[in-house]
């Protein structure tokens, strides 16, 4: 309920005016987003992988409306995947299929993700291809095991909060697919998703046992404490190597687990993304964390 309602709040135009042109909400965009140009992508991933951290770079942009927004989406992926090959940085792409013009066929997306693919295998990287809400995920699956067979490196995502993801996830460890498992960030139905923590976070422990048992080099994606700790514990009980996994986490959220996780010598990739179109990615961190949202408003209000 509390989360629908901040989901409701979120897609208000007055909320958005504001968020959009306030300094204050610019502060706050700084802890979640890594800038909005390449170059300040670039010299936060160069940071970070001499702190021993991992990345994966998200060019901020999802539902485009035309083929040459979804031509442009392509185009600046390859300028990322030039600047990951040129200064041998440890990163991925990660991307959202909707930015590809998924809306207009999964053969033009195809086409259109198909050159970053190939261009991510020619640098050794690899491709990570979000899960975006309910409607997408038949699509989305289909186009990753797709890219699979043609021998793209690429990287599943899949929402613990679904019904039907650990039967997608086990899909995905029999067709050896890389998986990132994370508990989902969309408002979706009680019909087809958990709708409590508790449940979430059991499907998530339930699907990451699958993954550390089955699967090929899985990342599990989140900031729960508890979960992570869950995730150590079977893979040193089931000998589980720390290089055969990795964390990965959002870039500005929970640096101190963050650290400890490095200090304790295990694999961690940070989501890092940059660019202008930050609204919504920015929105769903807000509604993920009540105390985020209940601190902007209350800025708005005193205003
Ligand atoms: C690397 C990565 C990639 C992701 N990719 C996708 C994707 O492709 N599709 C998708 O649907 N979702 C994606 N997500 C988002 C995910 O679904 C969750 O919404 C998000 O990770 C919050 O869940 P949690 O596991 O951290 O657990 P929660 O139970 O939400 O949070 C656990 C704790 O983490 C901290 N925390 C979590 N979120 C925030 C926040 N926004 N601000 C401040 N503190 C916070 C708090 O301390 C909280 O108590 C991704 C997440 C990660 C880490």
């Amino acid at each position: 309920m509390m989360r629908a309602t901040l989901f409701y709040l979120s897609t208000q135009p007055a909320l958005r005016r504001w968020t959009e042109t306030s300094s204050f909400s610019r502060k706050l965009i700084k802890r979640f987003v890594a800038g909005m140009t390449l170059d300040e992508e670039i010299s936060v991933v160069r940071r970070l992988n001499a702190e021993g951290i991992l990345a994966t770079l998200d060019h901020l942009g999802e539902s485009v409306k035309s083929t040459e927004e979804a031509a442009a989406s392509r185009d600046s992926y390859i300028n990322a995947l030039d600047r990951i090959g040129a200064e041998k940085l440890q990163a991925t792409i990660s991307i959202k299929l909707t930015q590809f013009g998924l809306d207009f066929g999964e053969r033009q997306c195809l086409d259109n993700v198909r050159p970053l693919v190939s261009k991510a295998k020619s640098l050794g990287t690899a491709v990570e291809v979000d899960m975006e809400a309910s409607p997408y995920v038949d699509a989305t699956l289909r186009i990753v095991h797709r890219l699979h067979e043609e021998d793209g490196p690429v990287r599943a995502v899949v929402q613990a909060y679904l019904f039907r993801t650990f039967d997608d996830t086990a899909a995905l460890c029999d067709a050896a697919i890389p998986v990132r498992l994370v508990k989902g960030a969309y408002e979706e139905p009680r019909s087809i998703a958990f709708p409590t923590k508790a449940e979430v976070d059991s499907e998530f422990v339930r699907i990451t046992h699958l993954l550390l048992d089955r699967g090929t080099y899985p990342a599990i994606g989140s900031h729960d404490e508890t979960l992570l700790q869950e995730t150590e514990r079977y893979a040193a009980r089931q000998g589980v190597a720390k290089d055969k996994f990795e964390f990965q986490m959002l870039y500005g959220i929970r640096r101190d687990l963050q650290d400890r996780l490095v200090r304790d010598g295990y694999r961690l990739r940070l989501y890092v993304p940059y660019g202008d179109a930050w609204y919504p990615y920015f929105m769903r961190r807000l509604a993920e964390r009540p105390a985020n949202l209940f601190f902007l408003l209350k800025n708005l209000v005193r205003r």
